[in-house]
């Protein structure tokens, strides 16, 4: 298959009229399957209400078929065709977070949505997108859109489109490129079923936002407790993994450097993920600053980028810095986590 690539700048006005969105959106009715930017990571797109599509969201990705995809939406007023109910915190949640990077867990109306996107579950997880791009796509072809992160299963998510296309060229009909995604961890999913609301995955949105504007929040056990079952399927499978065996190192930098040595030693080309304030402070083969470690932020921006160029210096090992478990350190520490197999060496 060709894979086309549409550029679209998404600064520009009435993007919902722009032929490039117009010609994917047309794509997406005919049930293909479109990478598309969001203020996350690329997404992979198709209709949600057609098995034929999201099955090639599957297929695509080597996606095992337990693990069910976000619905994206443009208008709130979307919701009450798939969903049987809003409650009034998943109200408040979305006053608050959409469109953003906040997905939430909700009762399903049944017969709606492709049985394929939900996994056969009774509940549905729902988002709104807040990039121009998003938003236009989502408006032109007027479907509720099932989209994963655009990456082969298993691999760090992309954040660009030669991401998306690093691992998808030719396994999908196109990728709309809308620049360097903003954010650069996918969404915070919280499960609005119960009277508590239950964060299943650390994202963009942090706890403290969601507490903010609900109260308690609960945060699923799997996230703190390895033998705990998660309950986002998708939480069990190892993520984010670059090529080399990645090393999580809690100590100084001197213990970490002294890691990098013994295995240079043996021979390795290793790698160092750190970031802008450290960077000096190592040498190794290959030495790259993820980010700015006073701004968590760039950090979770830059982390998949960082994780993919390990694999293009082809390094047989990396150590990595940890960081602060808090705010949307919790994000970023659950991908790295995720991304090391949770491998931690202490001082
Ligand atoms: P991704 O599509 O890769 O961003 O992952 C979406 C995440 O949301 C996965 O961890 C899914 O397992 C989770 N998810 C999607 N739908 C549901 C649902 N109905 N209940 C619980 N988790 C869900
Ligand atoms: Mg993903």
């Amino acid at each position: 298959m060709n894979t086309k690539v549409w550029k679209v700048d998404k600064y520009v006005d009435k993007l919902e009229n722009n032929p490039q969105v117009v010609d994917a959106a047309n794509f997406l009715r005919d049930n293909e399957v479109v990478a598309l930017p969001t203020e996350t990571v690329y997404g992979l797109g198709g209709n949600a209400k057609s098995d034929a599509a999201v099955e090639k969201i599957f297929a695509a990705k080597g996606r095992p078929s337990d693990n069910p995809l976000i619905i994206h939406i443009a208008e709130k007023n979307q919701l009450s065709e798939f969903v049987a109910e809003v409650p009034e915190k998943a109200e408040r949640l979305i006053e608050g977070f959409w469109p953003g990077p906040l997905t939430i867990i909700f009762k399903k109306k049944e017969g709606v949505l492709s049985e394929t996107a939900t996994a056969g579950l009774a509940t549905v997880a729902v988002r709104m997108p807040d990039h121009p791009v998003a938003l236009a796509l989502l408006k032109s072809c007027g479907l509720p859109i099932a989209a994963p992160s655009a990456n082969s299963s298993g691999k760090p998510s992309p954040t660009t489109a030669d991401h998306v296309l690093d691992d998808l060229n030719g396994k999908i009909a196109g990728v709309i490129d809308g620049g360097a995604t903003g954010i650069g961890v996918e969404s915070t999913v919280v499960d609005c079923t119960e009277s508590i609301p239950v964060i299943l995955r650390p994202g963009g949105v942090t706890k403290e936002q969601l507490e903010s504007v609900v109260g308690v929040v609960h945060v699923d056990a799997a996230l703190t407790d390895e033998a705990a079952r998660p309950k986002a399927p998708g939480m069990k499978y190892r993520h984010y993994a670059p090529n080399a065996p990645l090393f999580m190192v809690s100590g100084t930098t001197e213990f970490l450097q002294g890691l990098v040595e013994e295995k240079r030693q043996e021979g390795l080309r290793v790698g160092v993920l750190t970031t802008e304030e450290n960077a000096r402070l190592f040498e190794a083969d290959v030495v790259l600053a993820c980010g700015k470690r006073a701004e968590l932020e760039t950090v979770a921006a830059a982390l998949y980028d960082t994780l993919r160029r390990f694999n293009q210096e082809k390094v047989d090992v990396i150590f990595s810095e940890i960081f602060p478990n808090a705010g949307v350190g919790h994000a970023i520490m659950n991908r790295l986590q995720k991304a090391a197999g949770n491998k931690l060496i202490t001082e």
